[in-house]
């Protein structure tokens, strides 16, 4: 065996959990800058604007790290929007595509970052109602999410295009919306559909084909065509991961046949999230326990980092690749390498430190707790899970059981370990909190 975990070397392992601790997410920059350029390699016709969905790893560093490879960003809430503006990403990088309708207190501070550039994805008629007059007295052209009535999801609760989804102006109320554009004065000069994260490629080429033909159809004035996010990545072996290579080939090809029908030149955008960054990190635990449960039971393995850390598996029974290491530096097991291992003898269960019986890295979607091979550990021992940089750290209820929130690292290109967000300390779960009286 190597010694390494996934694209880590142990030693950076070893330094992490020495100066930071357990749990603690651990993010590889080389991985993210390779990612960025794959995808800034896309072939395009006539020009190409991609974007990062930046709700799947919201950390300061990354998002620096991602603009300085010249990827803009996708936010999908107005403290998301102010998250990056903080980050030091100038407002016309950024698209603001929401389901919220900003009112009260955020109103002005919105109407200012639309002057100052933030560019705004409408994605409902009483968002456009609210900010149209607004748009049209300052001359702001704007973007339209379009509900497409179809989706692609890798499970039902990610699917964001079919009728129990609410993303975006249904086409049902297309021309109704249009006709109020038109009213105003307003131009809509981007087109968007993300149809989910559903990864198949089948489903995004149809995408494709469909939302060219309702810009043809019904956006006269629209420059730019955004065709979401949702490339599929390969976390778990025999997994493979989506050819973004084959799939802009296909958009510039699209692109060029609309320009030859149409003589209108498109520029194509994309905002993917979990493509740039599930495949950088890495969650670094330890063994804090060993217990069984009987002949006929099981082998647990009890880690300092469960559900509260990674939640992807008990909220879809996402799969996630183990990782082991002895305390020592020594890679005991590679969830790529098992073949040295009995695949009956060596069954054992990941489960975390919260009160609840999910609270495992590896379910099935039924939330049904799954033995998966591995070494045996011993106390102190760290397991690693992989696949953990998109929407782990953004997306869990970190202070359930009113642990702290981890901390994170990014891993230099040189395997040097920089701390790119602290550790919550007790005090911050309830220094919130009133007494009563
Ligand atoms: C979340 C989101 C994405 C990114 O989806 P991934 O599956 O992470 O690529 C893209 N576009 C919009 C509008 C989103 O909300």
């Amino acid at each position: 065996m190597t010694n390494k975990v996934g694209e880590l070397q142990v030693s950076s392992i070893l330094e992490a959990a020495k100066e930071y601790g357990t749990p603690t997410y651990l993010y590889d920059e080389s991985t993210i800058i390779q990612k960025c350029k794959n995808i800034k390699a896309m072939p395009n016709a006539f020009g190409f604007e991609p974007r990062f969905a930046m709700k799947a790893n919201s950390n300061r560093a990354v998002l620096q790290l991602i603009a300085n490879q010249g990827i803009n960003i996708d936010a999908s809430s107005f403290n998301e929007v102010r998250r990056a503006k903080a980050a030091g990403i100038a407002l016309d990088r950024i698209m603001y595509t929401t389901q919220e309708v900003v009112g009260g207190a955020d109103r002005a501070e919105f109407e200012q970052f639309l002057l100052d550039g933030l560019k705004y994805n409408v994605c409902s008629k009483l968002q456009f109602e609210l900010v149209a007059d607004f748009l049209a007295e300052n001359n702001i052209k704007v973007s339209l999410r379009v509900h497409p009535g179809v989706g692609s999801g890798e499970s039902a609760s990610r699917n964001t295009g079919d009728k129990y989804s609410c993303f975006g102006i249904h086409l049902t109320d297309l021309e109704n919306v249009l006709a109020f554009a038109e009213d105003k004065g307003i131009i809509i000069n981007a087109v968007h559909v993300h149809i989910g994260s559903g990864g198949d490629p089948a489903a995004w080429r149809d995408n494709i084909d469909r939302e060219l033909g309702f810009v043809e159809k019904y956006f006269p004035n629209a420059e730019h065509v955004s065709f979401g996010g949702g490339f599929k990545v390969a976390r778990m072996p025999g997994e493979s991961e989506a050819d973004i290579q084959e799939l802009g080939a296909y958009a510039k090809q699209r692109i060029e046949d609309f320009y030859e029908r149409t003589g209108r030149k498109l520029k194509m955008e994309i905002e993917p999230g979990t493509y740039y960054v599930a495949n950088c990190g890495y969650l670094l635990t330890r063994v804090m326990d060993l217990k069984q449960t009987g002949k006929d039971g099981f082998e647990f393995i009890l880690l300092d980092g469960g559900m509260e850390v990674n939640t992807r598996p008990l909220l879809y029974g996402s799969e996630h690749p183990f990782y082991m290491v002895s305390s020592e530096g020594e890679l005991l097991s590679d969830e790529f390498d098992l073949t040295k291992f009995d695949p009956e003898a060596d069954q054992r269960i990941i489960v975390g430190r919260c009160c609840e019986s999910g609270d495992s890295q590896a379910l099935d979607e039924q939330a049904h707790i799954v033995p998966r091979v591995m070494a045996e550990p011993k106390i102190g021992d760290y397991v690693v899970i992989g696949g953990a940089g998109a929407y782990c750290s953004t997306m869990t209820p970190f202070n359930y059981n009113s642990h702290v929130q981890a901390p994170e690292v990014l891993v230099r290109e040189d395997g040097s370990c920089k701390l790119v967000r602290k550790k919550q300390i007790p005090e911050d779960v309830y220094k919130n909190e009133f007494s009563l009286d």
